[in-house]
Order: C-alpha cells, then structure tokens, then sequence
C-alpha cells in the first residue's frame, strides 16, 4: 500500500515538473482581445474584465467568477469600447482584489470613479507617441498611446498599447490599435526586443501586414480578437503569409514559448 503511494506521490512530482516550467511564457485566450499572460508565479490579465457581449464572445458569468479568484498582480484595459472593457466587471473584478494593479486610458477610469479610493487604479494622460512605465509586485509594463484604428471614426477613442515584462519575458498587446508604419516607428517598437507580439485580426486583412509584423521585430506573432467564424480564414493567412503565427481564439491551445 504504502509503496503504490510513494510511486503515485514520485509520478505527481515527475509530471509536476515537467508541466510547471518557471522559465515558460503561457498565454491563454480569455475572450475576443482579453489575453491571461503567465511565467513563474507573475500573472497579468489584458482585455479580459468585459462582457457580456452580442457579437463577441465572452465569458460567462461562472467563468468571469473564477478569474477573479484566481487574481492577477497587473491587470490592463486598452479602451473602453464594449468588446474590451465592462464597467460592472471591472467593477466586481477590482473590488475582489484590491492590491492588484489596474491600468487604462483615462477615459476608462471615468467610469470606476466610484473605487477612487482604491490604492492602484492608474489611468495615465498621454498623446502623441508618449509612453510610461509601472512596476507592480515584480511585473513592469510599459504603457504606449496607440492610436485605435479606423482614425476617422474613433479619434476620440484613446486607445492604449502595453508591453509587459513578466520573468524575462516582453509581450506586447495593442488593443484595437491601428497596424501602420508611422505608428510602428514613432513608437520605437523595433527597438524594444518584443518577445511576443498579440495582433488583432485585422493585420491579416491588411495587404502590409507581414511587413508590419516584420516591422515590430517580435520573435513570435500571435492574433486575437477573433469571432469563432474567422479561426478557418485567419488560419489560411497563417499557412500562406506566416506560418509561425499563432491564433489566441476559442478551442486552441495557450501560446507558450520556452527559453532556449
Ligand atoms: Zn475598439
């Protein structure tokens, strides 16, 4: 009895270790744009406190509940447009963890003014090409103005692009921003040695996507925001144009990266 223990506690710890690589980089689709990056003991969530929603999926309620308990030390929102930022849920989520950080445009701020007095809500000003950083229970990000696409009818919209450094790991996430050359430089995105680069769908429907994908310099490409009916179109991009990237969309596995 006591030797069919030992051996099950021995296989638990072979498996245990061979699936929790503290080096690895784990990114998990949350719904649409929202994304859960993990590496050791960091976690950070992007675009995940939203829903429900019509024409996005998102979360169910049961669902939006476990990834509250399950916290995060950074969490970030890159607009306040519907299909990326739910007031009632950011609400919920914050209010169960209190010292988690929560970063976002200033117009998403707007609307959890009621938790002013919570100790780490940041919603920093910035234009142009300006950029800030936070450091947060040893997770840094880097926050970028990141104009939302389709300029003519979102101006209004500010829309912010984040690169986290999580364990040795740089991924950077752009909202709803929009995938262009003048952006690209302004922000110096070449220069910032970006692991992992999380897309939206809508670069594959760009003529110049893979240059802009070349243009950022990430070692690895992933896409998100994507309704079920796109996996099928999205993946023969993927085969014809680049086959190293990814899809973050229902039904496929975390995108994980390992140092060599
Ligand atoms: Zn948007």
């Amino acid at each position: 009895m006591s030797g069919i223990r030992q051996f099950s506690l021995l296989f638990f710890c072979a498996s245990f270790n061979s699936v929790v690589n503290a080096q690895q980089l784990v990114v998990e689709h949350i719904a649409n744009a929202g994304v859960k990056i993990s590496s050791g003991d960091r976690t950070v969530l992007i675009d995940a406190l939203f829903g429900p929603h019509q024409r996005f999926n998102s979360l169910n309620e049961k669902a939006f509940s476990e990834l509250i308990e399950q916290g995060a030390q950074v969490v970030m929102t890159s607009h306040y447009h519907s299909d990326h930022f739910a007031g009632k849920r950011a609400r919920q989520y914050l209010r169960a963890n209190e010292e988690t950080m929560f970063i976002a445009p200033p117009q998403v701020l707007d609307y959890l003014s009621d938790l002013g007095n919570l100790p780490f809500l940041k919603g920093p000003q910035l234009t142009d090409f300006q950029s800030t950083k936070f450091s947060h229970k040893g997770v840094d990000i880097t926050v970028l103005n990141f104009p939302h696409m389709s300029p003519e009818q979102t101006a209004d919209v500010q829309n912010y692009a984040y690169i986290v450094k999580i364990n040795g790991w740089k991924i950077l996430h752009i909202g709803d921003g929009g995938i262009n050359p003048t952006i690209i430089d302004g922000l110096n995105l070449a220069d910032r040695n970006i692991d992992l680069a999380l897309l939206h769908d809508l670069c594959p429907e760009q003529e110049d996507c893979v240059e802009r994908i070349k243009q950022i310099g990430a070692k690895q490409v992933a896409f998100y925001h994507m309704t079920d009916d796109r996996t099928e179109p999205v993946g023969s991009w993927i085969t014809e144009n680049y086959p190293a990237a990814r899809m973050l969309v229902t039904g496929q596995q975390p995108v994980l990266m390992s140092k060599e």
